[in-house]
């Protein structure tokens, strides 16, 4: 499971992440207003939450080799 945590201080529930998983790995909890990580197993370490998390809250492992760019960027 390469992304390896969603870090709530810095999180400000702005939803790119949500939005932006290929694998729908991240849901959002409205009452927190923060992401967490709810199907880390399904993560492919494609990094588009990492990148482009405006807080840098999130940490994807670089553990399953090289990053995947995806198709639809
Ligand atoms: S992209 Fe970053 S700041 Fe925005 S909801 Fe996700 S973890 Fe929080
Ligand atoms: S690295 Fe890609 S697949 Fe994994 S949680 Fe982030 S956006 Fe989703």
């Amino acid at each position: 499971m390469p992304i390896e945590n969603i870090n709530s201080d810095l999180c400000n529930g702005c939803k790119i992440c949500v939005d932006g998983c290929p694998m729908d790995v991240i849901r959002f909890d409205e009452e927190a207003n923060k992401a967490y990580v709810k199907y880390a197993e399904d993560c492919v370490a494609c990094y588009n939450c990492e990148l482009n998390c405006p807080t840098e809250a999130i940490y994807v492992s670089p553990q399953r080799g090289r990053p995947v760019t995806p198709a639809w960027i």
